[in-house]
C-alpha cells in the first residue's frame, strides 16, 4: 500500500506552487504531481509585469516559476513527474492513478490549470507544428525574419504579438471585433509598434499549403469579403500563433466534480469543491480574474483550508 499524503496538489502552476509552499510551511505531508514542465500557461509566458513586487526588468515566466518550485521544495512540498488519468475522491482517501502508480491523500487540491484553445479553422490540426503555433515564447524563433499572423484581440494575442515582432519582420494581429479585449496600458505599446499590423473583424477560415503553412482564407465578418493571405514567395511560409483564451484541464474530472458549462471547476471562496477534502484553484476553477497573483492566492487559501480542516486548533 503506497504512502498516504495529507495532500496531493495536481499541477505545478502558479497556484500548485503556491498551495505547496503553504502546505510544506504548515508541516502537511504533501506531494505535487506535474504531468509536464513546471509552471503551466506560465511557463510559456514571456514577460510578466503585473505580479506585486516583482520589478525584476525582463522577468520571464520560466525565471519566476522556477523560484516559486524552489521555495515550495525548500519547504518541504515532495514532486512527482506523472499524468494522472483517474480518480477516486469520494471518501476519506482519494485515489489518484497514473498508468503505472497509484497516489493516496487526504486531500487533494487540483491546479491543473488549463490550455490554449484552437482557432478552430479548417486545416489547423495539419499546420500544427508546420507554421501553427500557440506558443510564441516556445516558437518565435522558427519565424526570424518571416511573417507572422496572429489571432485573438485579449492581453495574450497583444502581448504575445508584441513578443513575436522581436523575431518576425512583419506581425498581423487578426481580430473578429473592430477593438481589442487587452488592457488599455498594453494596447498603448501595440498601436506604437511599427512592426506590428491589425485586420479587423476578421476570422482565419481555412489554411493551405504542401506540409508547411504557406496561405490561409481570411473572412470579413462584416462584408463577407474571404481574401486568400499568401506566403511572401521568397519565404515560402508563414506562421500563425492562436491565442483566443484558454479551455480548463478538466476532462478526468467531468461527471465526479461539479462544473459550469464550458468545463470549469465550481468552488466556493475557500476553494472547496462539491466533494469535501477535494479543493480547485488557479485557472481551472470559475473565476472572473485569471492571473498569476489571483492563481496563487488560490493556492494559498486551498492549502491553508486543507490545514485548518486537519487541525485541532481550528
Ligand atoms: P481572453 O481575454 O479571453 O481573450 C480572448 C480573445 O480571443 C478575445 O479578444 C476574443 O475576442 C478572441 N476570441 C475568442 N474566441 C475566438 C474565436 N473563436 N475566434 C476568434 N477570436 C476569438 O484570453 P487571453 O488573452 O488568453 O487572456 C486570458 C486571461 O489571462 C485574461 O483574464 C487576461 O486578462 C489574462 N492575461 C493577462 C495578462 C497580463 O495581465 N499581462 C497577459 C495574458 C493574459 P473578443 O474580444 O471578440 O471576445
Amino acid at each position: 500500500m503506497s504512502e498516504i499524503y495529507d495532500v496531493i496538489i495536481l499541477g505545478a502552476g502558479p497556484a500548485g506552487l503556491a498551495a505547496g509552499l503553504y502546505a510544506g510551511r504548515s508541516r502537511l505531508n504533501v506531494l505535487i504531481i506535474e504531468k509536464g514542465q513546471d509552471g503551466g500557461q506560465i511557463a510559456i509566458t514571456d514577460e510578466i509585469e503585473n505580479y506585486p513586487g516583482q520589478i525584476v526588468e525582463g522577468e520571464s515566466g520560466p525565471s519566476l516559476i522556477a523560484r516559486m518550485t524552489e521555495q515550495a521544495e525548500k519547504f518541504g512540498a515532495k514532486r512527482v513527474s506523472d499524468m494522472i488519468k483517474e480518480v477516486e475522491l469520494e471518501g476519506e482517501v482519494k485515489v489518484l492513478k497514473s498508468e503505472k502508480n497509484e497516489y493516496r491523500g487526504k486531500n487533494v487540491i487540483i491546479a491543473t490549470g488549463a490550455h490554449a484553445r484552437p482557432i478552430g479553422c479548417k486545416g489547423e490540426g495539419q499546420f500544427r507544428g508546420k507554421g501553427v503555433s500557440y506558443c510564441a515564447t516556445c516558437d518565435a524563433n522558427f519565424f526570424e525574419d518571416f511573417e507572422v499572423y496572429v489571432v485573438g484581440g485579449g492581453d495574450s494575442a497583444v502581448e504575445e504579438a508584441m513578443y513575436l515582432t522581436k523575431f518576425a519582420r512583419k506581425v498581423t494581429i487578426i481580430h473578429r471585433r473592430d477593438e481589442l479585449r487587452a488592457a488599455k496600458s498594453i494596447q498603448e505599446k501595440a498601436f506604437k509598434n511599427p512592426k506590428l499590423f491589425f485586420m479587423w473583424d476578421s476570422v482565419v477560415e481555412e489554411l493551405e499549403g504542401d506540409d508547411i503553412l504557406q496561405a490561409m482564407y481570411v473572412k470579413n465578418v462584416k462584408t463577407g469579403e474571404v481574401t486568400k493571405v499568401e506566403a511572401d514567395p521568397e519565404d515560402g511560409m508563414f506562421g500563425l500563433f492562436g491565442f483566443i483564451g484558454t479551455v480548463p484541464n478538466t476532462k478526468i474530472f467531468e461527471g465526479i466534480i461539479d462544473m459550469d458549462e464550458r468545463g470549469y471547476i465550481k468552488t466556493d471562496a475557500d476553494m472547496h469543491t462539491n466533494i469535501p477534502g477535494v479543493y480547485a484553484a488557479g485557472d481551472v476553477r470559475v473565476k472572473s480574474l485569471r492571473q498569476v497573483v489571483t492563481a496563487a492566492a488560490d493556492g494559498a487559501i486551498a492549502a491553508v483550508q486543507v490545514e485548518r480542516s486537519m487541525s485541532d486548533y481550528f
